[in-house]
Parts: C-alpha cells; sequence; structure tokens
C-alpha cells in the first residue's frame, strides 16, 4: 500500500470534534492498510491536561506538528500521495505544493457565509449591491442553481435567512470545484498546468462586491 501523508491542522490529542473526526480518518486508513504519516498544527483548543498521557493506540501513526500548515514541509516527507482534509481553501495552490488527494468542506461551509466561488474570483452574495441582479451568480456555469434562480432571489433568501439561499449558493459552489478540477486535470495533461496555475492564483481570490456581468 502507499505512503499517506494526512495534512489537518487540528488532530490527536485535542479533544474536540474537529481533531477527533481526522483521528478516526487515520485510524480506518491504518485498518485498511495505509502506512499514514500525519503533518498538523500545534495543539490550539484543547492542548492536553496536566498528567493526561497520549493513547498510542488511539491512532498509532507519525505525527509531525508545525506551527503553520499551509507552509509546512511537505517536500520533506516521502509519502506517494496526500490527503488533505478539510483545511484549506483554494485546491490549484495544494496541488502546485505535491498534494494530489484531498477533501474539504469550504463549498459548503462558505455558503453559509454568502460567498460564491466563480472564476472571476469570490463573488458575496449579500452585499446590497446583489439585491437587484436579474443574472445568475457566475453567467456562463451550468450548475442547477445558475440555470434556475437569479442572484438577486438568492441574496434575498439570505438576507431573510432562508436556509435555500444557502442551499443554491453550496450547489454552485460544489459544482464550481468539480469545474476547477476538471480544468486542473485537462491542463496537467495537456502540459498547460503553469499557465493556468498563474491565471488562477490572480484571479481566484478577488473579492467581487458588484454581481458578475452577462
Ligand atoms: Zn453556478
Amino acid at each position: 500500500m502507499p505512503t499517506l501523508l494526512f495534512i489537518e491542522q487540528y488532530f490527536y490529542p485535542e479533544g474536540w470534534g474537529g481533531a477527533e473526526i481526522p483521528r478516526d480518518i487515520v485510524s480506518g486508513l491504518r485498518q485498511a492498510g495505509f502506512d499514514v504519516e500525519v503533518l498538523c498544527g500545534k495543539d490550539q483548543y484543547t492542548p492536553m491536561r496536566p498528567g493526561e498521557v497520549p493513547d498510542p493506540s488511539a491512532c498509532g501513526v507519525r505525527i509531525f506538528r508545525v506551527p503553520r500548515i499551509a507552509g509546512g514541509p511537505i517536500h520533506r516527507f516521502k509519502s506517494l500521495r496526500i490527503l488533505w482534509f478539510c483545511a484549506y481553501a483554494f485546491p490549484w495552490l495544494l496541488m502546485h505544493r505535491g498534494v494530489d488527494l484531498f477533501d474539504c468542506i469550504l463549498p459548503t461551509k462558505m455558503a453559509q457565509q454568502g460567498w460564491a466561488y466563480t472564476f472571476q474570483g469570490v463573488l458575496e452574495a449579500m452585499r446590497p449591491a446583489m439585491k437587484l441582479a436579474q443574472g445568475p451568480i457566475e453567467p456562463g456555469c451550468t450548475c442547477l442553481a445558475c440555470h434556475s434562480q437569479p442572484l438577486g432571489y438568492i441574496h434575498h433568501l439570505l438576507r431573510v435567512g432562508n436556509a435555500q439561499g444557502v442551499r443554491w449558493l453550496a450547489i454552485h459552489n460544489v459544482h464550481h470545484t468539480q469545474a476547477l478540477m476538471s480544468r486542473l486535470r485537462s491542463a496537467i495533461l495537456s502540459d498547460s498546468w503553469q499557465p493556468l496555475y498563474h491565471e488562477l492564483t490572480e484571479q481566484l481570490p478577488r473579492r467581487l462586491k458588484e454581481p458578475l456581468l452577462e
């Protein structure tokens, strides 16, 4: 079985859900026969209490702790594949560092904050400027939300606290992530990764405070 490098800000022995779920995933990977190394951040939320001893049977893997995992020493690990668990916003930046397998809650989590990821930047859907927008979240997007709902209506749903607004944004954000990964894979196969990487690095982090024009 190949070696996996599992990267997560919070990890055992921290005692809260955001650290225990990654620990359980690593334990499951170990039981499935994978050799796993863990790169994680320093204890922040619930450091171990005095006298408390880490239970080695809880995960039984090599754990390396660094102050900031986003700039962690990934290149020093011998792992063949790298699993990144819900820790970072922009997958093309991870792929540039050698990550080739990851999972992230941000497409749905940031929908809760009123953010829509587009190929021109992050659109802030709750801003008053979106109130009368007749067009979709992102012109040209083929997702169900952009096909059926004006941005202005989604803005209204978000403003009145209707959960359907978050759901429409989540549908768009998940679709965007899949479209982004499709572009990244195609660029690797066609040997055009570098120009696409620079284009995305410049465009996608932008904040959009006005509706996109069709
Ligand atoms: Zn869409």
